[in-house]
């Protein structure tokens, strides 16, 4: 018999749903190119520092003495080192090398870590979300409950009302664009800690936060050694979409209770599960995720990130000035935009398709808080996104 739980996921994920409909209108009108301001992958090659690490990994491979075969599950020492050494220890983070568990991108570890978990345990996730948080405990048939993310509270989640043993977050967030200060991830770490509940924390946009007081990573929050795990993936910091390479941080402090009660380290667990589950990332990927932490590869991806979030304040300087209320695009790539009148975002979609022929993504997809807004992303080329903004201008001044 199946696994039934499957049966309760939505038919469809949603960028496949979108691209079906784009790929519908492209058939009908072939003269017309369409920009997409809606999936969010990245458009800006590898910098230089990668491209040279994966050639001298490349040549590495070819010869006998320097041939990789399988490497360590939770990753080369070399790279669990450099990041916790620049990404926590320099930032004045606790977190050690032993601590960091190398993977193929947060997606997979974002999905499978709730496998650490009884079946029983009470899922949160925010409302809008990114949809594999909830589908992955979906397919667990976890029980899900739902935090609802509204402009009025900057789309900052309350706390939940009832028991709930896990909770994810992910900020700067993505569908929103939007980040926790200070204070409100403290509320969580608080609230885990007092509640004996754990926060997987997504932290997959943290290069694009550029304000000061913002916390990159929720170890800089006292407590939180104790209740989070947190993902973090070079995608989106340095291109690395097509390549794969992310970590997951589980520090040794992080517990959950058995059913007698005993508190169970997770981190063991963890390492457990992958060394059963998973053979590593690839020595290529992981070697070209080193050069990020040089000198020159710090700045050659800090530039692209830079790139990117000049396309942000385009789009919301743009938007903004078409009347329009956006939300995110200063400390993260998505700008989170309530449609005019809060026109229910699918056909707010088909409408931009149709008549400015730009793809959003129908903030609905993200969940029921969504509706009424759409995400656009600042991942595209500076020109497309540019001649992206002029369409949507025209439209909606004659509109
Ligand atoms: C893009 C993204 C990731 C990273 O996915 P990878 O598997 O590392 O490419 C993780 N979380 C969120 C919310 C994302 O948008």
């Amino acid at each position: 018999m199946i696994n039934e739980h499957f049966l309760n996921l939505s038919g469809n994920y949603l960028f496949a749903e979108i691209a079906k409909k784009v790929k519908t209108f492209r058939e009908q009108n072939p003269q017309t190119d369409v920009i997409s301001l809606g999936i969010g992958d990245v458009t800006q090659p590898l910098c230089p520092a990668v491209i040279e690490a994966l050639h001298r990994a490349v040549d590495e491979m070819s010869g006998g003495a320097t041939f990789r075969g399988y490497g360590p599950e939770q990753g080369y020492d070399f790279l669990r080192e450099a990041i916790a050494r620049n990404d926590y220890k320099d930032r004045g983070t606790d977190i050690s090398a032993d601590e960091i568990f190398v993977n193929d991108g947060a997606k997979s570890d974002t999905g499978n870590f709730q496998e650490l978990m009884s079946a029983d345990s009470v899922v949160a996730v925010t409302d809008p979300v990114y949809p594999v948080y909830a589908d992955a405990n979906m397919m667990a048939g976890r029980r899900i409950v739902k935090l609802p993310c509204l402009a009025e509270r900057q789309f900052v989640p309350d706390l939940p009302e009832e028991p709930v043993d896990v909770v994810y977050l992910c900020y700067p967030n993505n569908p929103t664009g939007t980040v926790l200060r200070r204070e409100d991830l403290k509320r969580w770490v608080d609230w885990a800690n007092e509640h004996g509940a754990l926060i997987f924390y997504d932290a997959a946009y943290e290069a694009f936060i550029t304000h000061p007081d913002i916390p990159r990573s929720i170890y800089e929050i006292d407590g939180a050694r104790k209740v989070a795990v947190e993902f973090r993936s070079f995608s989106k910091t340095a291109g690395f979409t097509g390549l794969r390479c992310g970590y997951t941080v589980v520090p040794r402090d992080v517990t959950a209770k058995t059913a007698a009660g005993d508190s169970v380290a997770l981190h063991p667990l963890w390492k457990r599960r992958q060394s059963t589950k998973f053979n590593g990332t690839s020595y290529l990927s992981q070697c070209a995720a080193l050069a990020i932490y040089t000198e020159e590869g710090h700045k050659q991806i800090k530039e692209t990130v830079d790139y990117y979030l000049k396309n942000a304040r385009l789009m919301r300087v743009t938007l903004e000035c078409l009347g329009l209320r956006v939300y995110g695009g200063t400390d993260a790539p998505y700008l989170w935009v309530e449609t005019p009148e809060r026109m229910p975002s699918w056909a707010f979609f088909e409408e931009m398709l149709r008549e400015a022929h730009v793809v959003c993504t129908p903030g609905a997809g993200f969940g029921d808080c969504g509706e009424g807004y759409v995400r656009l992303t600042a991942f595209g080329e500076r020109s497309a996104t540019v001649k992206a903004l002029h369409r949507v201008e025209e439209w909606l001044t004659n509109k």
